[in-house]
């Protein structure tokens, strides 16, 4: 198996993984999506709420403001030495104390721990009239997709096959496939039909289903364009890193599981 970036963004990246097993491919992806921790609000105390929103609704917009998130600092609250009860090695506040007349913003919100903030300081949370007031404090902890989609790392988390495309020398050159083809992967070129943009193919079959000579063949093969998007709390790189991390321990976790049960019977 080989893993090669096409796109190497901080927030964007685009990656083949080469010769791997379908199964195995949408076990990255899952590991990503619902696997790799984010820190997220989960629970808010609100002393004071006098806007239009309802606790409830003010508490779930709160709580899906994505934060930046240090992995290396925080222990997920199941495993803390706390216990779970919360302490700072598990658990960030964030208090707002406001008053209207204000359009409040995810950047109102004063963290405990400045480098647990929101991503981005411009996401508007509620508009307060005069004289309304809010005085909350959100506690924030890791948690992952599994438990709720406000963990998701990422907002982009998606592969496809990369086929292979073969155009056989009986091709006369009627260059029906390029046309057909609504992606431009084909092109004509020194007299016959060239893959340009192999990456580009959905394997829509259209090529194939005009050519009259059937000289054009699109294959599934083993290899797999990954495109993934961060919400912004970890660089994408970390994402990809964390979620292949959590797999090798998983597999690592069930061979111990195999060789116990082995040594049993
Ligand atoms: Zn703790």
């Amino acid at each position: 198996m080989k893993l090669e970036f096409v796109e190497d963004g901080e927030l964007r990246a685009s990656f083949i993984l080469r010769n791997a097993s379908a199964a195995f491919a949408n076990s990255v992806r899952r590991a990503m999506k619902s696997l790799v921790p984010t820190m997220a609000v989960d629970y808010v105390d609100i002393y004071l709420n006098t806007s239009c929103l309802y606790d409830e609704v003010l508490a779930h917009r709160i709580g899906l403001i994505p934060l930046i998130t240090k992995l290396d600092k925080f222990n997920m609250p199941e495993e803390c030495s706390c216990g779970g009860e919360g302490c700072p090695n598990c658990q960030v506040s964030l208090r707002l104390n406001v008053e209207g007349p204000k359009l409040v913003y995810s950047g109102d919100f004063v963290s405990d721990d400045p480098e647990t903030v929101p991503v981005y300081g411009n996401i508007p949370v509620v508009k307060l009239y005069k004289g309304q007031q809010l005085m909350i404090e959100a506690v924030a902890r890791l948690g992952t997709g599994k438990e709720h989609a406000k963990y998701q790392p990422v907002s982009v988390c998606a592969y496809k096959i990369i086929p292979n495309i073969q155009v056989s020398s009986e091709c006369s050159g009627c260059e029906e496939c390029v046309k057909a083809c609504p992606r431009s992967v084909l092109e004509f070129k020194d007299g016959e039909v060239k893959v340009k943009d192999v990456l580009a193919c959905s394997m829509c079959m259209e090529c194939v289903n005009v050519c009259s000579e059937g000289t054009i063949k699109v294959e599934e093969t083993n290899d797999y364009l990954f495109t993934v998007e961060s919400i912004g709390s970890m660089p994408v790189k970390n994402i990809i890193q964390k979620a292949l991390e959590i797999l090798i321990d998983k597999a690592k976790g069930m061979n111990e599981t195999l060789a116990v049960l082995g040594e049993e019977s």
